[in-house]
């Protein structure tokens, strides 16, 4: 059955369809650094092709995973099945850009980076910056509903995304949403494609809302004696209606790997460091940083204050958070990261929980991320030659989604489920709204076939 859709792919797209063990072997890892082989890849250059692929895919039952650039966390784009690896990197070109509107057309396998360099010149930007924007996809943003660092201002890609074409598993083209800013006639299916991970849909090009670049910005560094009190930091300057761009921590463990690794001159004595941006017109950015500085200096834990006077300081002030996940390995060579989120208020009791269960299983667990917006990049740290640790960290693990959905919050902030936490997804949701994820699904892919078994779908 499989070897005839094949044959179809290979007579449609001739030397775009890679049947060769070396050719797939490139679409068959992500960032998990799990390893599945696609059976073919195709590379389409257009929304009909995209489309004659799924009516092969269709008749033939053939499992097809859309992949952008394969820098998902959780295995999404990963051919579990085996089956058809369908990557839209030669789509991706600026297809409409609408001035008037402040909105754009681009095809999805667009790099995010890219579509920020087409805007530069117009001094416009499109918020959602998650940090893999140089090696992420529009595509995969719109599947995972990714944020970045100004996510807490700006919000993730749902707020930004306004109508999409795309392809479903019988191969029929849509085009949802519209260039309105107001627009409630039906269902919202933009919005519930988006984070849908490639089960329901391919996205074969979005249009996406763009805002003006913000004139001026300031960076702040606050270093702390005590993780929780920072914690509480993040909650006391929402709470007086300061809205940074970006809040980001890091912890004492993430600070001496980066400090052991690159000897910038890191506080060794802190326990954590938060950074913030605030971003605006000059009067406004002044006024925040001003205000944030009477609110903090000498705030509880507090042991350093500083505002970077230019660009050269500010960049400085980013390297603590931009280069910890690569000295992670300094620590030990295993290492589970899971992007877990909680209302901001209870971040506090987050990382003292965090704190517990590394005390508990005796290994350490480094905390860092979007303090602005909850969301804490955990990373259980493990030797893999150790049995007994590699045991615990799992352990660890469980624990960690634990204490976070009895805080309220949510086992994914912006990396998805994928494969690697579908056994959890029920814990959050519960049985039934399973359920219903389970007839969505079956009203736009009533075969199965599209990105099979993530989600637990
Ligand atoms: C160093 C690093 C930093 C990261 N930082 C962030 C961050 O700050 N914020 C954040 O949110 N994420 C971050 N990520 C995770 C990752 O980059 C995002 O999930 C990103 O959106 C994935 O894009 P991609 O093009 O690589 O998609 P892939 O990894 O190729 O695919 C991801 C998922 O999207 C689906 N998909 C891809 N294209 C399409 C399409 N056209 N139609 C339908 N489904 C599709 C795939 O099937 C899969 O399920 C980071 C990853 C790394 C390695």
């Amino acid at each position: 059955m499989r070897k005839k859709a094949y044959k179809k792919l290979k007579s449609l797209l001739g030397a775009r369809c890679l049947e060769d063990k070396l050719g797939r072997l490139q679409y068959s890892y992500d960032a998990t650094q799990r390893m599945y082989m696609p059976d073919v890849v195709v590379l389409p250059e257009s929304t009909n092709e995209v489309s004659k692929i799924m009516k092969i895919a269709y008749e033939h039952n053939v499992p097809v995973v859309p992949k952008g650039w394969g820098s998902g966390f959780t295995g999404g784009s990963l051919n579990v099945e085996g089956g058809i690896a369908i990557s839209l990197e030669k789509m991706d070109k600026i297809v409409e850009f609408d001035k008037d509107n402040l909105m754009i057309w681009v095809e999805a396998g667009l790099a995010n980076y890219d579509l920020q360099e087409f805007l530069e010149p117009y001094g416009l930007i499109f918020p959602p910056d998650p940090s893999s924007w140089k090696f992420s996809t529009i595509g995969g943003n719109i599947a995972e509903n990714a944020g970045g660092p100004r996510a807490v201002r700006y919000g993730v890609m749902k707020d930004w995304v306004k109508g999409l074409e795309v392809v479903l598993a019988d191969g029929t083209i849509m085009q949802l949403g519209s260039k309105n800013i107001k627009d409630v006639a039906g269902y919202d299916l933009v919005d519930l494609i988006v984070g849908s991970e490639g089960t329901l849909a391919i996205v074969t090009k979005a249009l996406l809302r763009l805002y003006p670049k913000p004139e001026h910005k300031k960076t702040i560094q606050m270093v702390f004696d005590d993780m929780k009190k920072a914690a509480r930091t993040v909650s006391f300057i929402m709470r007086n209606k300061i809205i940074p761009t970006s809040m980001e921590f890091v912890d004492r463990d993430a600070i001496m790997a980066v400090e052991d690794a690159l000897h910038i001159g890191l506080p060794t004595n802190a326990d954590a460091i938060l950074i913030l941006e605030v971003d605006g017109n000059r009067a406004e950015v002044e006024e925040n940083a001003e205000t944030i500085e009477a609110l903090c200096k000498n705030a509880d834990g507090v042991i350093r204050f500083r505002i970077a006077k230019d660009e050269k300081e500010a960049e400085e002030i980013w390297v603590a958070r931009r280069t910890i996940s690569p000295t992670l390995k300094r620590i030990a060579d295993g290492k589970i990261n899971e992007d877990i989120v909680v209302p901001v208020s209870k971040l506090a009791d987050m990382i003292d929980a965090s704190q517990k269960i590394a005390k508990k299983y005796e290994l350490k667990i480094v905390n860092f991320g979007h303090a602005g917006d909850g969301n804490i990049h955990v990373n259980i740290m493990y030797d893999t030659n150790d049995e007994q640790q590699t045991k615990s960290a799992l352990k660890a693990m469980d624990d960690i989604f634990t204490a976070c959905l009895s805080l309220g919050g949510s086992i994914t902030g912006e990396h998805g489920v994928g494969i690697t936490k579908k056994d959890y997804l029920e814990r959050q949701v519960g049985g039934d709204v399973m359920e219903l994820y389970k007839r969505i699904k079956k009203a736009f892919d009533d075969r199965n076939i599209l990105n099979p078994g993530k989600m637990g779908l």
